[in-house]
């Protein structure tokens, strides 16, 4: 067996629509078994990234859902053969569950990062070790790499991923919080459950005492010979802070039925209306209109995040044109994300409810949140959240470690085939 190449590798270009990842998932099909098992760990740069799906840009906004790929790959490949993709698809799902079950992960994160954000300020020495790690100029060959190709790229490999953070945590020593800021905003794929738990379990403070050692052997052989690091810390002691995290109750699905003139909102936590709408309860609710906002992008300790923010607000617009047309109705893209402006759209098309798909903890949720409140509060205007099936089905199980969603993955499965709302058109090729 080897690495694949030619027309079959993934480029390093991610083209922001729906087309564009059913492209991606269509070429990617036939090395998604044994193929995938056996080379994934394997990073052979930007411009050969055969040997992984690279669907993450569009997984993570949910132009693409995680059921349509599941489906697709065990369409093509027995769940054996499948099986490590498989897993890998839900560890995306895990990290989300998880994190909804833990919110107190998420607010000390943020907290902790206005904390380094602040100590930087006082420290010159950490300030200057920083800088050197964002110019690229450690003198650590991998890391330095990595550091353009996330600029130039908005994605690095996962394995590159591990590396990148046990280097900036244990060689490096700078504080996890800055790195994660760095990956959330400057990835295309950024996400705050999957990237927050990610650097914590590298840290080993998600798996409690569990640290992540990047290797000068594992990084040669695993890069195919590209880098021979030198220097890098030889033992990685677990960092300590509080346990933030009391379990939390998983919220309900769908707070309330959607009642009179309904709208529906699309934001960049998932942008497939067509699968969210059939076959849930609100394939009984008439769309009125549809409308689509972003967060406004921050800058990164990088500088301007230019991919990942042209990526959002083409995905938008994409997800906002299919929904268009799903529900035959008028589509407007707001300015941002707030209360006054959907107030604005809703009083336009005189709206009393807005559906839009649940968001999961980070910045969006809390958005909704505030949204929700001023929506209903001074404009008499209900905002339902609805979740999907596949998440609701999921979630409950990944309160606690990976393995105990691990095991449910064939019951997982199983319950996929009776979700419709899940089970959007799964033919790749036809690009709808
Ligand atoms: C420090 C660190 C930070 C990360 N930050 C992010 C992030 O911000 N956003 C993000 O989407 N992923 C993040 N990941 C997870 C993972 O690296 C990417 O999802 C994966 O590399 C995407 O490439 P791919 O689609 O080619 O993956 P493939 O190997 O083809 O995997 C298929 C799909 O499985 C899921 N997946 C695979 N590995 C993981 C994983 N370790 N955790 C969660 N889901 C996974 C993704 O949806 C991915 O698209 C992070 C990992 C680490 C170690």
């Amino acid at each position: 067996m080897t690495p694949a190449s030619g027309p079959l590798a993934q480029t390093r270009h991610f083209a922001p629509s729906r087309a564009a990842g059913l492209e991606r998932l269509a070429n990617f099909l036939p090395q998604a078994g044994a193929h995938y098992a056996s080379w994934r760990n394997h990073d052979r740069g930007p411009d050969q990234r055969g040997n992984v799906s690279g669907l993450s840009p569009y997984l993570r906004h949910r132009l693409l859902t995680e059921a349509e790929v599941l489906a697709a790959v065990l369409a093509r490949h027995s769940p054996s053969d499948a099986g490590m993709f498989v897993q890998e698809v839900f560890w995306r799902t895990y990290f989300k569950g998880h994190l909804e079950t833990r919110p107190g992960i998420w607010r000390a994160y943020v907290s902790g990062l206005c904390r380094e954000k602040a100590a930087l300020e006082g420290s010159s020495g950490r300030r200057a070790a920083l800088a050197q790690a964002l110019a690229g100029e450690t003198g650590i060959d991998c890391f330095d790499a990595w550091i353009v190709e996330l600029r130039d790229t908005g994605y690095l490999h996962n394995h590159a991923r591990m590396w990148f953070a046990s280097i900036w945590i244990f060689t490096l020593r700078l504080p996890w919080q800055l790195g994660a800021d760095l990956f959330l905003r400057q990835l295309i794929d950024g996400d705050p459950a999957s990237n927050t738990l990610s650097w914590r379990w590298v840290a080993g403070l998600h798996t409690r005492g569990k640290t992540y050692l990047a290797t000068a052997q594992n990084i040669r052989v695993c890069t195919d010979g590209r880098f021979d690091p030198r220097g890098l810390a030889q033992h990685a002691a677990p960092l300590e802070e509080p346990d933030p995290a009391p379990l939390e109750a998983l919220k309900p699905a769908l707070q309330m039925l959607p009642q009179g003139r309904t709208g529906l909102l699309l934001t960049e936590e998932d942008l497939h209306a067509p699968s969210l709408l059939a076959g849930s309860v609100l394939a009984g609710c008439p769309i009125a209109a549809v409308t689509g906002a972003s967060l406004p992008t921050e800058a990164s300790t990088l500088g301007a995040v230019r991919l990942p923010a042209a990526f959002r607000h083409a995905a938008l617009d994409d997800g906002l044109a299919l929904a268009a047309a799903t529900c035959v109705a008028p589509a407007l893209r707001l300015p941002s994300l707030s209360a006054q402006a959907i107030a604005a759209w809703a009083g336009a098309e005189r709206l009393t409810t807005v559906v839009t798909a649940y968001a999961p903890v980070g910045p969006v949720a809390d958005a909704l949140a505030d949204i929700a409140r001023a929506l209903l509060r001074e404009h008499g205007i209900t905002l339902v959240q609805w979740r999907r099936p596949f998440d609701e089905h999921a979630w409950p199980h990944a309160m606690r470690g990976y393995f105990a969603l691990k095991t449910r993955i064939p019951d997982l499965i199983a319950s996929l085939a009776n979700d419709a709302s899940d089970r959007s058109p799964i033919d790749p090729s036809a690009h709808a």
